[in-house]
């Protein structure tokens, strides 16, 4: 994947000078240990590092600094091994500006029943030491993770990878630049937004070029370039006859291995993580991108159709946030329902743009003619999705605050579609249908999603933790009479919390 960061996570044990050198010798060999320990866990996708024992204000507030500074410090591990008085950690935590988890662990598993005494009780004292530190996170209203049980607990160690799988995402959209070829598809409401909020709350920022900057670039990829794209889709894919070399219209399968180079080197020339494009705005452009965008996607690119920047911003973090997993994340659109007594589904796809990471068997390449735009027959791959636990994200603006809203669905087989021309999903929602389509319009929740097989409702709701923004769970426990009390209570919280701010 392009761009993809892999920061650290630093490990920081909390203690004090009241206990003596020796403790502490002791206190800094077993942070070290489950550091290492933790560290060679398969379920935690970045590295941890020890970092410290801090047992003085200022050893705090200069490790605070530090981490700030250093781009390779993606948040922090905290854990008390000790008791370690909090007011000492204020003026750190206050200045801190990475994500932080507070594991509520302790070093030995088992009590020592028969041998226990005052010293081992003195050395091993999470059991309060972390409410203090738990007091003071709460006093200073701060969001984190808090992860309890043994370090070499599966499940604790899973909690862990979830919350550095956010960090990771988080990490990448720092900074991140998306493009925007020409603007929202013209009086669609939810796929609009402010970007001037989302560069200050989620820390990307969206800018637009004029197509004729893309056309420019597109028009310019040599000929030796396209056929050599053209000979790894032969390879990779089944290609419809007619766009096999030789057939009639092999030219349209150029054109769209054309337009993979060329956006595919705009955003490498810009360093972009994403982009959007619109069917009303292709002036100069002979197809809407469709393969050229699936496989752009594959590559790790965010996507939103019509000018989706929001979405496509979600994609690309989704698959940070996914990556190294089985399974994979798309751009994603409610399409159209099966309502039979039998079970509701939902058929999800777009109007070629479904990322083929997301395919359950080898993608067939065709042509088709596209009812809108004007412009002619674009390529695109078509496929069915894989099946198994799933979820659809929709990050939508309310005016004052973000708000990403989680679906877990299950996507299932479906009977062949021989006559539908795009890739698709089939998928029942959690916890039925009525209820999540319900709970999603009353949330306000969008027709454009990043869905996803690899990406947790955990890994998101870490991931709105960190960033501070509301987060919507609709899933197997919800209810709806408490999901609409929910959101009038979210509406009064996040009003006072962020005021004008937002
Ligand atoms: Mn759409």
């Amino acid at each position: 994947m392009k761009l993809l960061p892999s920061p650290e996570i630093w490990f920081v044990c909390g203690s004090q000078h009241l206990y003596g050198p020796g403790p502490l010798k002791e206190v800094a060999a077993n942070a070290a240990a489950i550091t290492s320990n933790l560290d060679k866990s398969r379920h935690l996708p970045l590295k941890l590092v020890t970092k410290a024992l801090l047992t003085t204000p200022e050893e705090i507030t200069n490790l605070c600094v530090a981490a700030n500074a250093d781009p390779n410090c993606g948040g922090l591990v905290i854990w008390m091994h000790t008791f370690s008085p909090s007011k000492m950690w204020i003026r750190g935590l206050d200045i801190l500006q990475k994500p932080f988890l507070h594991l509520h662990t302790q070093f030995n598993r088992d009590l020592p029943w028969g041998t226990i005494d005052m010293d081992f009780m003195n050395l091993n004292q999470a059991a309060h030491g972390d409410r203090e530190a738990g007091f003071i996170h709460t006093r200073m209203r701060l969001s984190r993770k808090v992860v309890v049980g043994h370090w070499s607990d599966a499940e604790v160690q899973q909690r862990i990878g979830a919350w550095m799988r956010a960090v990771r995402g988080w990490t990448d959209l720092q900074g991140a630049k998306f493009v925007r070829f020409g603007d929202n598809m013209r009086q669609v409401a939810v796929t609009d937004g402010d970007k001037v909020s989302a560069e200050m709350q989620l820390g990307f920022s969206v800018n637009t070029h004029g197509v004729g900057d893309l056309v420019a670039v597109v028009d310019a990829v040599k000929t030796r370039a396209i056929s050599d794209l053209c000979a790894i889709y032969e390879k990779n894919y089944t290609l419809a006859p007619s766009l096999k070399k030789g057939g009639k219209r092999h030219n349209d399968l150029r054109y769209s291995a054309r337009l993979e180079i060329g956006i595919g080197q705009f955003l490498e020339e810009g360093g972009f993580k994403g982009f959007t494009d619109t069917f009303e705005d292709l002036h100069g452009l002979r197809q809407l991108p469709g393969m050229a965008t699936q496989r752009l996607m594959e590559a790790g690119y965010g996507f939103g159709g019509e000018g989706d920047w929001k979405t496509a911003a979600l994609v690309r973090a989704m698959k940070v946030m996914g990556h190294g997993l089985k399974g994979g994340t798309s751009f994603m659109e409610d399409y159209t329902y099966h309502l039979s007594p039998k079970g509701h589904q939902v058929l999800g796809s777009h109007m070629l743009e479904i990322c083929p990471s997301i395919a359950a068997a080898k993608p067939r390449v065709e042509i088709h003619p596209l009812g809108i735009g004007g412009k002619e027959d674009p390529v695109r791959m078509v496929f069915d999705a894989t099946t198994g636990n799933a979820l659809n994200a929709s990050l939508v603006d309310l005016g004052n605050r973000f708000r990403l809203l989680v679906n877990e669905v299950k996507a299932v087989k479906h009977p062949k579609l021989p006559k539908l021309p795009v890739a698709r999903a089939v998928w029942e929602c959690q916890p039925d249908f009525k209820t999540a389509c319900q709970a999603w319009i009353l949330a306000g929740g969008a027709h454009h999603t990043g869905y996803s097989y690899t990406v947790t409702a955990e890994v998101l709701e870490d991931f709105t933790t960190i960033a501070g923004i509301e987060l919507v769970s609709i899933d197997r426990d919800t209810r709806l009479t408490e999901f609409k009390q929910n959101l009038r209570n979210n509406e009064v919280y996040y009003h006072l919390n962020q005021g004008f701010r937002a």
